[in-house]
């Protein structure tokens, strides 16, 4: 988490940077180009599944846009020790490594899975994790 929130993950944007000839286009969309803002927060992949994701813990909110944004927000609804901050900050990592997993999986494997199967194993990861059963 501390890895993506730095904007450090291996993407396409900075293995380019380096030299390394790869496709640049997002494999989520094949639409935009992608950098870590794009695959994380701004792909259509990304908003969907955080929509789902957010309301299948009944938070109604919208993901935020931006990178800088997306840091804040971050903070802020993870915030504090009570059980609903653990749920939100398991969540959002796991979100973040969910979209990664499957980023990798279409590039590496050629296998992909729609949102909605990555929310179902996200959200069993979250109530296993945090043994948190009023997550619907
Ligand atoms: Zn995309």
């Amino acid at each position: 988490m501390w890895i993506m929130l730095n904007q450090r993950l291996m993407t396409v944007d900075r293995l380019t940077q380096w030299g390394i000839e790869v496709e640049k286009i997002c494999v989520m969309c094949k639409r935009e180009e992608e950098i870590a803002e794009h695959l994380f927060i701004q792909c259509n992949y990304a908003r969907r599944m955080w929509d789902r994701l957010l309301s299948s813990i009944e938070r109604h909110t919208q993901v935020p846009m931006t990178w800088e944004q997306f840091v804040q927000w971050t903070i802020m609804h993870g915030k504090g020790k009570r059980s609903a901050a653990k749920i939100v900050k398991t969540v959002l990592a796991e979100g973040v490594y969910g979209l990664w997993k499957e980023r990798n999986s279409r590039i590496f494997e050629h296998k992909s899975r729609n949102e909605e199967q990555l929310v179902n194993e996200i959200v069993y990861i979250t109530i296993v994790g945090t043994n948190h059963l009023a997550v619907k």
